[in-house]
């Protein structure tokens, strides 16, 4: 090990950065970010400089470095684009013993400064002593999207029930049996649904013994349309974290791949007129594995609350006590609008949305058609493909004209997808020209017509003309 790690408590303490550009900015900005008073010291400085300055926020030395600016500093930075400059800095810092940092110079530096991952007052530095800054940024980049944001919450509640969690357990082999159960445990439910009373209340009961005992948990997670690129950060953590899996079948084997390596997974997959397993019974798994302490990631297609069934899971949950969280996902209509290039509302064509299911033909009955005929809106149609002709017929019948521009696009966000466009009076035909199959989403309304100027996405695509 070359470099000895440590964490500088700066703060009330005078810190100077020699420079006044971009980078110096950002020293100035983390500088201050941990309390230090900080001094610039450049004969020139950015604009957001000089406004710090002018809010009194850092003090400025004018002209060039000279060796004076190092009384009475702590550390001192430079990050002049002169190398004859930071050289002197350094070499002036190394004789009053003041630590120095020369921005990528590792040779000039007698400290470093890592790459951070910030969840305050938790941090994690990353340092390649210089070998290789590149790979600290990016490991940094990949933590980033690991460490979940409520750690921080956490810590801070950790270093507040410290002496209380000390004198509960003197023993340090009891002391750290408790911290993992705790961790193990529902007070990051509680800190993950931003709910900081109730993660105290739990570790007040953990401390008392009075702990429930019960560490399972239920996360309803929309996995989106397909394309994995289109989970959320949040999704993508807790798969990592997951011990069960239930997912359907429209979930693709990209998006199973990246979660934990050992969570059982199970599909509770439900195809249009085939039910392989009913909801009965994917309520019972869910209680079934909740109960038995595990954490349990419902996976659905989509956003669990559009047309997925999520809120009679959640109720179920709740009536059995189960805690969970939920997980939004970018639903089909979302997702597949933006990969056929069709803006679902425009200013000239569509002032609203509809997002519309016709499942099947009694819940086409239900629909309001006069509603959905009306013009200057968006119709985002799931689960429509087998009624097509019925679909068109109604919106006709009730003055949509046979005109109205459609796209269906079918396996969104995948690289299979396809996007047929054509109008209203065509669209059973052109269905089955094209033999378009489950899962498609249909997009009526003026709009639709983009689709056919605006594709960027898949094989279909225009070619972008080169800018001349
Ligand atoms: N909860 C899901 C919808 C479930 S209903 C969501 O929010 O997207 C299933 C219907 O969604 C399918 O019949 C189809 O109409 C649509 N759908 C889901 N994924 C799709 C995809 N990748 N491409 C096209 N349509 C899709």
């Amino acid at each position: 090990m070359k470099l000895y790690p440590l964490f500088a408590a700066l703060a009330g303490r005078p810190v100077l950065v020699v420079g006044g550009g971009e980078v110096a900015a950002r020293k100035v900005a983390a500088l201050r970010a941990a309390g230090a008073l900080v001094r610039v010291g450049a004969p020139a400085l950015n604009s957001g400089l000089k406004q710090a300055i002018a809010r009194g926020e850092v003090q400025h030395l004018s002209g060039s470095f000279v060796e004076a600016w190092l009384d009475d500093v702590w550390l001192v930075v430079a990050a002049t684009a002169d190398r004859r400059v930071n050289e002197h800095v350094a070499a002036a810092a190394q004789a009053r013993r003041i630590w120095a940092n020369v921005v990528d110079d590792a040779q000039l530096s007698s400290f470093h400064v890592p790459a951070v991952i910030d969840r305050s007052p938790l941090l994690v530095a990353i340092s390649s002593g210089g070998a290789a800054p590149m790979l600290a940024r990016w490991l940094r980049e990949r933590l980033e999207i690991l460490l979940d944001h409520a750690l921080g919450p956490l810590a801070a509640l950790l270093e507040k029930k410290r002496g209380a969690i000390r004198a509960r357990h003197r023993d340090p082999g009891n002391r750290r049996r408790f911290y993992d159960k705790l961790l193990a445990g529902p007070i990051w439910n509680a800190l993950r649904g931003a709910d900081a009373a109730g993660a105290e209340r739990e570790l007040n009961r953990a401390l008392a013994g009075t702990a429930t005992g019960q560490t399972g948990s239920v996360v309803l997670v929309g996995a989106g349309p397909g394309d994995p690129g289109l989970l959320t950060l949040r999704a993508l953590r807790v798969l990592n974290e997951a011990d069960v899996i239930l997912h359907d079948r429209l979930v693709g084997a990209a998006i199973l791949d990246l979660a934990r390596r050992d969570a059982l997974r199970i599909e509770v997959g439900k195809q249009a007129g085939r039910h392989d397993v009913t909801q009965e019974n994917i309520h019972a798994l869910l209680l079934e594995h909740a109960r038995a302490g595990r954490r349990v990631v419902r996976l659905k297609g989509g956003d669990p609350f559009v047309f997925g069934r999520g809120g009679e899971e959640l109720q179920f949950l709740r009536a059995h006590a189960v805690p969970y969280e939920v997980v939004p996902g970018i639903t089909a209509a979302l997702a597949c609008a933006a990969y056929a290039g069709v803006p679902l509302t425009h200013r000239e064509h569509a002032q609203s949305v509809r997002f519309v299911t016709a499942h099947c033909k009694e819940s086409l009955d239900t629909l309001d058609w006069p509603a959905l005929a009306a013009e200057r809106q968006t119709l985002a149609i799931y689960m429509g493909v087998a009624q097509l002709q019925a679909l068109r017929d109604q919106l006709i019948a009730h003055g949509r004209a046979a005109t109205t521009p459609f796209a269906l696009v079918e396996n969104g966000t995948r690289p299979q997808q396809r996007v047929i466009t054509g109008t209203l009076a065509e669209l059973p035909r052109l269905q089955r020209r094209h033999a378009v199959q489950s899962p498609a989403l249909l997009i009526v309304g003026e709009v639709a017509v983009l689709a056919t100027k605006l594709a960027w996405f898949g094989e279909q695509a225009p070619a972008l003309a080169a800018a001349a």
